[in-house]
């Protein structure tokens, strides 16, 4: 007979939650994983089937003593939905919408609602929710917002914190709180909430200096928390949650601003020989205000000929052995506008000298897609990304860890070349794709974790990469937040004031500490604090699930990416 853990714990959810409870061993092991390198087999899972029974279950887990993770589609990539707590799994029944003002352009979900899903609700009244993701099929907007995701067109409709307006949450002593707007003199602040909202404004106004000289000037800075929220004029609480991982408080209901669809978009595919002369170029493109500028590289295009369903694609609007090339959109309300910024574009890349009958890295031009099918194969290209660098056959798989760093435009051709140099000196090389337009592009390093040499490799080109970034002033976490795989790097790139402000701002959330805000994300998975090293998550080189006592677990790093047992997270 299997034994259960804490079986106490499991009697008493049983007991009270009816949307399911899940101890046994496989579904812990289901819940094991995320879209990381990662595993860590949680206490056990619950699926409240309402925010009542949400609310319940934190309340059991804060009396037996056990930390809680909130969970939508399980489809982040740095560790931040796994850990020894115990699993709130709010993408089964955790998926309504609760209000929707189409005149107002706003709505109130509950967390669990995947973003296609609403998109889908929203579709028939003319309006989106435009933080367009890549794994916007399977990703929720609890995730979302936890992790302050970006989506391609983040050059016009920003990242999530733009786009939420106010969070009801709970926090780790059990209070739920309505998160929004507030007067800076706190006037219009509930009284549950005042003490909480006063000493948050008062720990943004003593780091102020702080955060104006250490947070990176870029827009894809997701890392840490944000403490530059609290600095506003008219602070608006909700985006301290926002990019907390579920550290801070558990999201219940969540407003969103929404946006009208788009209209005809005008695309250019450009070529360039170079890629080094494609990153110089994405800073003279941006100019001309498009809504996103997406790169593709030779590694993806190669890889992609080889994939049946691609092909057809690649066939219709690549010409000749780019190098790289930059899908840059444009779109405005009116069509003819996207073809007058199309034109300019054409006389962009002229007039930094690429031209069809070049050779090497002048080779290049721009190649119009104008039609809505062809633009829509190209996005599910490119937003396959990922699918399309893993199809690699060799026994080296492109890893993630250094994937979403993010650099001002003015560095990023300099900064590529220097990564690419960086790989060299280690034995590998990069695969790059997606948002030139944010100057943070995937890129993921091809290397065999079975290997020692390899695994050491991997821990040198992190610490290598990160002080890169940081001296171009950029941000090591620029779309995929924390997790476990970069807290420990926040010393390196924020400074030690401004991680003890971290650590005093989850202390300031969770007057209970064992209960939600004891979990990884912006701290350590173990509940060790941010600052310490996670040696032991880069060390081991082989996928283990662990078994060890609480106290001793680690997360162990795997040399497979896994999505969410609900989801498919690839
Ligand atoms: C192939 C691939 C492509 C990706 N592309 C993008 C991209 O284009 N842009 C981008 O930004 N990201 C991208 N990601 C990362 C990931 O998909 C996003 O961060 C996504 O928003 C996570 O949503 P989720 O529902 O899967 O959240 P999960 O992974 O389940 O959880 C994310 C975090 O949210 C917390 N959380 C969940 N629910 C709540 C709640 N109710 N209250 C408080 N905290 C909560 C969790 O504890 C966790 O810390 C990609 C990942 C993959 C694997």
């Amino acid at each position: 007979m299997t034994t259960r853990l804490m079986p106490g714990l499991e009697r008493r959810l049983t007991a009270e939650i009816s949307g399911g409870v899940l101890f046994d061993a496989f579904s812990r092991g289901r819940y094991a994983t995320d879209a990381s390198h990662y595993q860590m087999l949680p206490v056990g899972t619950v699926l409240p089937r309402t925010i009542a029974e949400a609310e319940r279950a934190i309340a059991i887990a804060r009396a037996e003593g056990v930390s809680v993770l909130p969970r939508g589609g399980g489809t982040s990539q740095c560790g931040q939905a796994v850990n020894a707590s115990l699993v709130i799994d709010c993408s089964r029944h955790l998926d309504r919408m609760l209000e929707f003002d189409v005149a107002g352009r706003r709505c109130a979900v509950e967390p669990g609602i995947v973003l296609d899903d609403l998109n889908r609700a929203l579709k028939s009244h003319g309006l989106w929710f435009p933080v367009d993701i890549s794994t916007a099929s399977r990703a929720t907007i609890g995730g979302m917002a936890a992790n302050n995701s970006c989506g391609a067109r983040s050059l016009r409709y920003g990242t999530m914190r733009d786009n939420v307006l106010a969070i009801d949450a709970v926090l780790a002593d059990g209070i739920s709180a309505h998160f929004g707007p507030i007067a800076s003199d706190l006037s219009d602040v509930p009284a549950d909430l005042r003490d909480l909202a006063k000493n948050l404004l008062a720990l943004g106004a003593r780091e102020a200096a702080e955060i104006e000289a250490r947070f990176p000037k870029v827009q894809r800075r997701v890392g840490g928390y944000n403490l530059d929220a609290l600095l506003a004029n008219a602070p608006n609480l909700s985006h301290l949650l926002v990019g907390s991982e579920g550290t801070l408080a558990f999201s219940t209901r969540i407003e969103l601003k929404l946006w009208p669809l788009l209209g005809r978009r005008a695309v250019g595919a450009c070529h360039f020989g170079g890629f080094r002369q494609a990153m110089e170029a994405v800073r003279h493109i941006v100019e001309l205000g498009p809504i996103a500028v997406e790169l593709v590289d030779r590694t993806m295009i190669e890889l992609a000929r080889d994939i049946a369903m691609f092909r057809p694609t690649l066939q219709q609007f690549v010409r000749g052995e780019p190098d790289a090339i930059l899908l840059v959109e444009f779109g405005e309300d009116d069509f003819a506008e996207n073809q007058r910024r199309l034109a300019r574009l054409h006389a962009l890349m002229g007039d930094l000298g690429f031209s069809w009958d070049k050779a090497g890295a002048r080779y290049g031009g721009v190649v119009d897609v104008l039609e809505g099918a062809l633009q829509t194969a190209i996005a599910d290209l490119r937003t396959s990304g990922l699918n399309v660098m893993m199809s690699m056959k060799e026994a080296g798989k492109p890893v993630s860890f250094v994937e979403d760093c993010a650099v001002p435009l003015e560095h990023l051709a300099e900064y590529t070349a220097r990564l690419t140099e960086l790989f060299e000196r280690h034995g590998t090389r990069g695969t790059w794709y997606a948002h030139a337009s944010v100057g943070c592009l995937h890129v993921r390093p091809v290397l065999n974790l079975r290997l020692d040499q390899d695994v050491k490799a991997m821990r040198a080109i992190a610490e290598e990469a990160f002080a890169l970034v940081r001296a171009y002033k950029g941000s090591h976490s620029g779309e995929h937040g924390d997790g476990i795989v970069r807290s420990e790097f926040h010393e390196q790139m924020f400074g030690s004031r401004l991680v003890r402000a971290f650590e005093a701002t989850n202390e300031t959330c969770s007057a209970t500490p064992r209960a939600i805000a004891a979990r990884s994300g912006k701290r350590r998975s173990t509940g060790r604090p941010i600052r310490a090293r996670a040696a032991d998550c880069w060390a081991r080189s082989r996928c283990a699930t662990t078994t060890a006592p609480a106290a001793n677990r680690s997360a162990a790093p795997c040399a497979r990416a896994s999505a969410s047992p609900a989801r498919s997270a690839t």
